[in-house]
């Protein structure tokens, strides 16, 4: 049972207000067909607003099923005009980008009935009035009385109990008319219809009862409801939800109609992925192409311990503090300043602390070097002439631990001439990519001011090294160089040692770039001059009896003594030890055992060392990020501005679905149903721009890495990484979210009875 009590209604424009219902009061059957006759501008439209829950009324009461509707929230009211309430408008109001029978399915979505049972029910509709062949078809396909029928068909599907009919044949010719009423009439048999017309012969063809309407009052009514009369309370109001799959769908269909300017919004906001997907691609390209290079080579690199270390976090603290050095303070003290040398820390080397690096498993090491300030008591014979040689031009080549030819060298050095069999006695002449050696080399070997020299002109020149016994003579507990080098060279005690082969860096490999040129003897050598110097009368003195040595004086302390037994080739610990990773994870086990040592050290005593690739990767992977980061900053800006176009492109859709924000209110769909659509919507566009964007940089890719092949000769830098992908595509969802929130909040705040009234 429908009851007005004191319905007042009334529009404000400015100062104007039209009393468009005044006081009206009426009482409806259950089952009755109702026809509403008045003037145009008499308030029939806005009677039936009211009664079907699309307009608010001012004052007085709606009385459903004899309950107050005063107290109605949004909700309720959505409801009540999606199950209770079938709207048939004179404009016929269906959607126009979806098929005949998706709008009539529409309310059924709102009722949240299953996909199959929407269908069903919707075809069934169809049936009924006539169109079950054309449901594929878009409604303006249809003549007006088809149209008129969907949109009987879409008031009848959720078999509501009231139909609410505002001038239903008012655009249909007298044939297409009598049609309409007929079936208006036979689907009113069980229901109370509720039509508007102003066509006085319609009413009193088809219509049980007549109410004439005239300036918003009623001025007849010929039946009307007696006291005595008894009806039921059959009205039936259930909740309504638009599910996101409905949303979606309907976005979607509306979307495929501006197939154009989707496309054209979807690839205008994905420009700002594509940039940071280009921009996250090539550095992640070079940072695995970095890593590589790191694994293959900067791994390789030795680990180094000298007397003088610094650790790697002071080295960039001080690097940047250098670059702070423009900022200035305005206080008045004074602060201490790192310096390199207060920051040196003074590395013992110990027999235990050797010991632990002999101890390292073998499989991790390359190669290990001592550098040791042994005297290389070396003489050479050119044109006829003793000399000596400098021995800083010669150095330890890095072997394994038993002397045997080390990785390091077998993977970064070639031999191009001569040979290597690595006795004690073979030396090797280390060049660099052109074939250089340093000049003074090149002359102490006779070739003074050559422009070249044949390779074998060098093979096979012979040193001789000679033993610290021979090499100094004892006089009054001073020990003195033997100066008479012809028969020093002679002497039987000495090893005769060859140049054997000359070596060279591999290409494009940076760690024998980084190693110079020179003369390279092996363990071997190295463990003979030390054993048979050890024993030696200058190293004896010096190790039993604090002897003056040449000009040095008493030593300060048992670290110089050290230092000058290893100098003379007595069994004290080296001076640099330098230690060639197999590979990335043997550094890393390496470093933990070397760390092991300095537990529970004091900061004296403990020893650190120099990890000549953490040095290079740090550095080189600082420059990436940074990079990266500033360009991603910059593509951000076009992510922002695409996401300011997606909301004001959202708010256009809103202005062109406004009707059909009014047509989805009038069946009942909420508030919070039309912010879904709208964000449906911007989902899509997001979901398409973000894929958009990934396949097109994906795309681009594949020039780009042309062009830095060339440039750069590594291929296939720019990778995407499928990670940054999803997040890119994530990100361009929720900016288009964000632009077109608002829009979606102003198109769920629409008046729907202004909506619907709009064209
Ligand atoms: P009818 O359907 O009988 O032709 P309406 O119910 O549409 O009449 O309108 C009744 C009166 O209220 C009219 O004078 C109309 O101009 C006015 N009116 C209706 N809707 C509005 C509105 N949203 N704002 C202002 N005036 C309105
Ligand atoms: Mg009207």
């Amino acid at each position: 049972m429908l009851e007005l009590k004191n319905i007042k209604k009334s529009y404000k424009t400015g100062s104007f207000i039209q009393h468009a219902l005044k006081n009206v009061n009426l009482k409806f059957r259950t089952e009755e067909f109702v026809a509403i006759l008045g003037p145009s501008g008499s308030g029939k439209t806005t009677l039936l607003n009211v009664i079907g829950g699309l307009d608010k009324y001012d004052s007085g009461d709606l009385i459903i099923n004899g309950k107050s509707t005063k107290k109605f929230k949004e909700s309720n009211w959505d409801s009540y005009r999606n199950n209770c309430i079938g709207f048939i408008f004179q404009s016929y109001n269906l959607i126009s980008h979806i098929s005949v029978l998706e709008n009539v399915e529409m309310s059924t979505i709102l009722s949240g009935y299953s996909k199959k049972r929407r269908k069903k029910m919707a075809i069934e509709a169809l049936e009924k009035v006539g169109l079950k062949d054309h449901i594929h078809k878009k409604p303006n396909q249809l003549s007006g009385g088809q149209m008129q029928r969907v949109a009987i068909a879409r008031a009848l599907v959720n078999n509501p109990d009231i139909i609410l009919a505002d001038e239903p044949t008012g655009a249909l010719d007298t044939k297409t008319s009598k049609q309409i009423m007929d079936l208006i009439k036979e689907i009113a048999k069980d229901k109370l219809v509720i039509m508007v017309t102003h066509n006085p012969d319609l009413a009193k063809e088809y219509a049980t009862r007549i109410i004439e309407f005239k300036d918003g009052e009623i001025q007849n009514d010929s039946s009307p409801i007696k006291e005595e009369e008894n009806q039921s309370d059959k009205f039936k109001i259930k909740k309504t939800a638009m599910s996101y799959a409905s949303a979606i769908s309907l976005s979607f269909n509306n979307l495929k109609t501006k197939k154009g300017r989707t496309f054209i919004t979807s690839f205008a906001s994905s420009i700002g992925i594509i940039g940071i997907a280009l921009i996250l691609s090539l550095s992640n390209g070079f940072k695995m192409k970095i890593d590589e290079f790191e694994k293959d080579t900067l791994s390789q690199m030795p680990i180094i311990i000298t007397e003088q270390g610094m650790d790697l976090s002071t080295m960039k603290e001080m690097a940047n503090d250098k670059d702070n050095l423009k900022e200035y303070t305005n206080k008045k003290k004074v602060y201490p300043l790192k310096t390199v040398e207060s920051n040196i820390h003074i590395n013992k080397i110990t027999k235990e602390y050797i010991d632990l690096i002999e101890n390292i498993d073998d499989k991790l090491i390359g190669g290990l070097s001592y550098a040791r300030m042994t005297s290389l008591n070396i003489l050479t014979k050119t044109n006829n002439e003793v000399k000596m040689m400098d021995s800083t031009l010669f150095s330890a080549l890095p072997s394994n631990k038993d002397g045997s030819d080390s990785a390091v060298m077998n993977d970064n050095f070639e031999l191009i001439y001569g040979e290597n069999s690595n006795k004690k006695e073979d030396l090797l002449i280390l060049v660099d990519s052109k074939n250089r050696i340093n000049e003074k080399l090149l002359e102490a070997l006779g070739y003074k001011d050559k422009k070249e020299v044949k390779f074998d002109d060098l093979v096979g020149i012979e040193f001789k090294i000679v033993l610290n016994n021979d090499y100094y003579n004892e006089n009054n507990g001073f020990f003195f160089i033997n100066t008479d080098f012809n028969d020093l060279y002679n002497n039987d005690n000495n090893l005769t040692v060859t140049i054997k082969g000359i070596v060279r860096g591999k290409k494009d490999n940076i760690f024998a770039e980084m190693s110079g040129t020179g003369i390279l003897y092996n363990k071997k050598l190295m463990d003979y001059i030390i054993d048979n110097n050890k024993e030696s009368n200058i190293v004896k003195a010096q190790n039993e009896k604090d002897y003056n040595v040449l000009t040095m004086s008493q030593f300060e302390n048992d670290d110089e003594k050290d230092k000058t037994i290893a100098f003379l080739g007595g069994e004290a610990v080296p001076a640099a030890i330098q230690i060639y990773p197999k590979d990335f994870d043997s550094k890393d086990k390496i470093i933990k055992e070397l760390d092991k040592y300095n537990k529970g050290k004091s900061k004296e005593d403990k020893i650190i060392y120099m990890d000549q690739s953490e040095i290079m990767t740090s550095l080189s992977g600082s420059i990436m990020d940074g990079i990266t980061v500033v360009l991603i900053a910059f593509s951000s800006i076009s992510l922002v501005v695409s996401s300011i176009m997606v909301g004001i492109i959202t708010y256009t859709s809103v202005l062109e679905r406004t009707k059909e924000i009014g047509i989805l209110r009038s069946l009942g769909a909420r508030k919070k149903d039309i912010t879904r659509v709208f964000n449906a919507e911007t989902l899509i566009i997001g979901l398409c721009s973000g894929v958009l964007g990934i396949i097109i940089a994906r795309i681009l890719i594949i020039p780009t890495n042309i062009i830095i092949e060339n440039l750069s000769k590594l291929p296939n830098v720019a990778k995407l990484n499928p990670v940054h992908a999803v997040i890119l595509i994530t990100i361009s969802i929720i900016l288009t979210l964000i632009g077109g929130a608002l829009p979606a909040r102003i198109a769920s705040k629409k008046d729907p009875v202004i909506a619907l009234r709009t064209e």
